[in-house]
C-alpha cells in the first residue's frame, strides 16, 4: 500500500528521501516513488532512527501497563511496564515528564452489526485486508463482496477489491467464478474520490485547460501560496462553517473538474445540497474509475444489520433497502485511541476531559494537540485524527521547548470545540500549513524558502523548510534540509514528470472509439471502424510496472467500398514502476482469446513542447509519441494526444502511419467516454 501524501510531505526536516537506501540493490535516492510505499516508508523510518536516536535511549519489546503521578519530592512520573512477551517482569520507571505517542490509529474499531455472528460469510477490518487473493478463496458462499465505510480506508479497500477482481478476470490464465464477484461500497454521505495527482493549472484563459502540469495533491493542497493574508495560522476542522465549506467543496471541484455526476454512480454525485456540509474525501488512483464502469457500485446509507447473507442498510431518506447473495463484509469503520489511553490513570484521564463514548477527539488537548494545562508535564504528540510527520515533529519541538523553559511565556491555546456532528470535519486537524506556521510562530523559527529563487510564501510547506532551532550547529540536518528542497524544486520544474500516471490513471475503464484508415494500397482495406474499447485494470505481470492495463477493442469496420467487417484486438498497456514513469504498449499472443504480454510494440514519450497547443485537428491537449516499431519489413510510427478536463481525458486519440512493402496507409482513432 503505497503513502497518500507524496515523500515531499512525508518526511522529518531533518532526512531527505534522497538518502535512504531503499532497495538493496541501488543507491540512496534511486529509485523511490513519489508515494513510498509502506515498507519503503519502514526504511525511512529505520534510517532516521540509526541517524538521530541513541539506541540506549530507547527500550524496545515492554509494553507500559500504567501512568500514574505521585505527590512529593523526586520524579513525578511513574510508568509501570513489562516485557510485552512475558507477563512477569514488571518494572516501575520513575520520569520527570512523559510524552504519550501511543498513536490515535492504535487499534481497528469493529462496531457490531447486528445479526453478524449467524453471517454466513465472512467479517473482517480494513486494516486486515492484506491478502486479497487469499481472502477471496476463502468465500464460502455468495457473491458480493460489501465495504462499509465512507472515509480513507473505505475507498482503499473498495478499491482494492475491485482491482483484484478485476485483475481474475483479465489476467492471462482465466479464474474461474470472478465474472459472479461484485463490490458493493456504504458510505453514509458522498465523498470526492481524488487521485494521487491532481492539476496545478485546470483553468487556462478562462477555460477548462486541456493540457494541464499534475503535480502530487498533497503539494497543490499544501502549496502557502494558496492561503490568504499575511499570517497563515492553524484553523481547525472540527466545525465547518457552511460558507467554509462551499468553499472547500469548490476546490475539490475545481480538481476534479466536475460535482462527480460523469461518472454515472449518482451515489457520489456532491449535489448543492450537502455543499455546505464539510466535504469528506478519499484517495485513490483506481476508485473513480471503478465507479464509473459499474466495478465497484456506491450505496448511500448505514449498514443496520446482516440476516443469513443477507445485508440490510437504510438510505440516507430512511427507506430500508437490502442486498442479497453478500459472501465477504470489509469494516472499513476506522480506528479507536481509546485502548492507547487506558494506560493512564482514571484521574489523569478525568482531568483531561476523557469521553469513552467519543472516538473523534476523546480527550481535549490545548497547545494544538500537545497538552492539559493542568498537567504541563504530560505531553502529546501524534494524538489526533490526522496524519503528517511534519506536525509530529512540531509537536515534539513544542514540548521540548515547554520543559526546557525556551518557550518564555506558555501560551494556553484551548482546544478548538466541536459542534454540531453534521458539520465536523473529516479530520479535525486536517489544516497542516496552519499547524506547521503556528506552530512555527510559537517556537519562533523563520520558514525557509523552497530555493534562493522563490519567496518563502512560495511552493508546498514541506517540513525541510521548518528547522528546528539546533539545525544551524548540525550541518547534517541542514544539509538534508537543502536536498529535500531541492528535490521538490526540482519535481515542480518538470512540468510534465506526472503527466504518463496521470495519463493512465485517467484512462481505466470503457471507450467509444472511431478510427478511420486512408491506405494508399488497395490491399489493404480504407474505411471507417466504429466499436468499443476497455482499458481493464489487472495485476501487473512483469516487476518493474506499477500498473497494466488489459486493452481489448471490438468493433465493425465499414470500408471505402460498403463492405462491413467485424473486428477485434487486444494490447497491454503499463505504467513502469520507477520515475519518470512511462507508459509501454505491447502486443498479446497471437492465439486467439491470448491476454498474454507478447512483446513491445512502443514506449510513449510525452512531448514537452505540446502544451496547450492546437495540433492541426488534432485538438489541444498533452501530446505524445511512440518508439518507431520495425515488424518485420514494416515501419510503424505512432502519436497520441490526450484533452484533459482536470483529472480526467475527455477525448484521446492514436494515430499510426504505416509503411511497408505492401502497406502504406494512416488510421486515427478518436477515443471519448
Ligand atoms: C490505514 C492508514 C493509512 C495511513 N496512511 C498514512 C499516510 O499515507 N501518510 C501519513 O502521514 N499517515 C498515514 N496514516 C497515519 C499514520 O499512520 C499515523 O499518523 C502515524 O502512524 C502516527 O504515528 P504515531 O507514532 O503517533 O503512532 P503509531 O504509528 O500508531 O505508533 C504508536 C506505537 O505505540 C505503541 N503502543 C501503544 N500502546 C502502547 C503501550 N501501552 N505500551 C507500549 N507501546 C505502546 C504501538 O504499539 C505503536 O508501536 C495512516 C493511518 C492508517 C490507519
Amino acid at each position: 500500500m503505497p503513502t497518500n501524501a507524496s515523500k515531499h510531505i512525508i518526511s522529518f526536516s531533518d532526512l531527505a528521501w534522497d538518502s535512504v537506501k531503499v532497495h538493496e540493490n541501488k543507491q540512496p535516492g534511486e529509485d523511490v516513488a513519489t508515494f513510498p510505499k509502506a515498507h519503503e516508508v519502514g526504511k525511512y523510518l529505520q534510517t532516521y532512527a540509526d541517524k538521530y536516536i541513541p539506541s540506549d535511549s530507547i527500550r524496545r519489546g515492554r509494553e507500559v501497563m500504567s501512568v500514574s503521578r505521585r505527590d512529593g519530592p523526586g520524579p513525578e512520573w511513574m510508568v509501570t511496564n513489562r516485557a510485552s512477551t512475558k507477563s512477569s517482569n514488571v518494572v516501575v520507571d520513575e520520569f520527570d515528564h512523559v510524552i504519550v505517542a501511543s498513536g490515535f490509529f492504535a487499534t481497528p474499531e469493529f462496531p457490531p452489526i447486528l445479526g453478524s455472528e449467524h453471517f454466513d460469510g465472512l467479517v473482517i477490518h480494513s486494516s486486515q485486508l492484506r491478502d486479497v487473493d487469499n481472502l477471496l478463496s476463502q468465500m464460502r458462499s455468495g457473491t458480493k463482496i460489501v465495504v462499509i465505510g465512507g472515509s480513507m480506508s473505505g475507498g482503499e479497500a473498495a478499491a482494492t477489491l475491485a482491482f483484484h477482481v478485476s485483475s481474475l478476470r483479465h489476467q492471462s490464465a482465466t479464474s474461474v467464478g470472478a465474472e459472479r464477484l461484485s463490490v458493493h461500497h456504504i458510505t453514509p454521505r458522498p465523498f470526492w474520490s481524488v487521485p494521487p495527482y491532481v492539476p496545478l493549472d485546470p483553468i487556462a484563459d478562462g477555460a477548462s485547460n486541456p493540457s494541464p502540469t499534475f503535480v502530487p495533491l498533497d503539494v497543490v493542497m499544501a502549496d502557502l501560496s494558496r492561503r490568504p493574508g499575511d499570517q497563515i495560522r492553524f484553523a481547525p476542522s472540527t466545525t465547518f462553517a457552511p460558507e467554509a465549506a462551499k468553499m472547500f467543496h469548490g476546490a475539490l471541484q475545481s480538481l476534479i473538474g466536475s460535482d462527480q455526476s460523469a461518472l454515472g454512480d449518482g451515489a457520489l454525485v456532491v449535489h448543492k445540497s450537502v455543499s455546505g456540509k464539510p466535504p469528506w474525501l478519499i484517495i485513490s488512483t483506481t476508485h473513480a474509475e471503478f465507479v464509473r464502469s459499474g466495478d465497484i457500485k456506491v450505496l448511500l446509507g448505514r449498514a443496520t444489520g446482516i440476516r443469513g447473507s443477507t445485508m440490510m442498510f437504510q438510505r440516507g431518506d430512511g427507506e430500508a433497502v437490502e442486498l442479497a447473495d453478500v459472501g465477504i463484509v470489509v469494516m472499513a469503520t476506522g480506528f479507536t485511541p481509546h485502548p492507547a489511553l487506558s494506560f493512564l490513570s482514571p484521574a489523569i484521564r478525568e482531568t483531561l476531559g476523557y469521553d469513552l463514548g467519543n472516538h473523534y477527539d476523546p480527550i481535549k488537548l490545548f497547545n494544538l494537540g500537545t497538552m492539559h494545562p493542568a498537567i504541563p508535564s504530560l505531553g502529546f504528540v501524534g494524538f489526533y485524527r490526522g496524519p503528517y510527520f511534519g506536525v509530529l515533529e512540531q509537536q515534539a519541538r513544542f514540548l521540548g521547548a515547554l520543559w526546557t523553559k525556551s518557550l518564555g511565556e506558555v501560551p494556553k491555546e484551548p482546544p478548538a470545540s466541536v459542534g454540531d456532528i453534521e458539520q465536523r470535519g473529516q479530520f479535525p486537524m486536517g489544516d497542516y500549513v496552519g499547524l506547521m506556521e503556528s506552530f512555527t510562530a510559537i517556537l519562533g523559527v523563520e520558514r525557509m524558502p523552497l530555493s534562493s529563487k522563490h519567496s518563502s510564501r512560495e511552493g508546498p510547506a514541506i517540513p525541510a523548510r521548518y528547522p528546528g532551532k539546533t539545525v544551524g550547529t548540525n550541518s547534517s540536518a541542514a544539509s538534508e534540509q537543502a536536498k529535500a528542497c531541492e528535490a521538490v524544486v526540482a519535481t515542480l520544474a518538470q512540468r510534465s514528470l506526472f503527466v504518463a500516471p496521470a495519463v493512465f490513471r485517467a484512462l481505466q475503464g470503457k471507450w467509444k472509439v472511431t478510427r478511420e484508415i486512408r491506405s494508399a494500397v488497395p490491399t489493404y482495406p480504407s474505411g471507417i471502424l466504429t466499436g468499443e474499447a476497455n482499458m481493464y485494470p489487472r495485476r501487473p505481470s512483469d516487476h518493474g510496472y506499477a500498473a497494466e492495463f488489459l486493452y481489448t477493442e471490438t468493433g465493425e469496420l465499414v470500408t471505402a467500398q460498403g463492405l462491413r467487417m467485424a473486428g477485434s484486438r487486444s494490447y497491454v498497456y503499463r505504467l513502469s514502476e520507477f520515475e519518470p514513469q512511462a507508459i509501454t504498449v505491447w502486443f498479446v499472443k497471437p492465439e486467439s482469446g491470448s491476454k498474454e504480454v507478447d512483446y513491445l510494440f512502443h514506449e510513449m514519450e510525452v512531448n514537452h513542447e505540446s502544451r496547450g497547443k492546437d495540433h492541426g485537428g488534432w485538438g489541444s491537449g498533452w501530446r505524445a509519441k511512440g518508439s518507431h516499431h520495425l515488424c518485420v519489413e514494416d515501419h510503424y510510427d505512432t502519436e497520441y494526444w490526450f484533452r484533459f478536463h482536470a483529472i480526467e481525458i475527455q477525448e484521446w486519440g492514436i494515430g499510426y502511419t504505416v509503411k511497408g512493402p505492401s502497406k502504406d496507409y494512416w488510421t486515427r482513432a478518436t477515443y471519448v467516454r
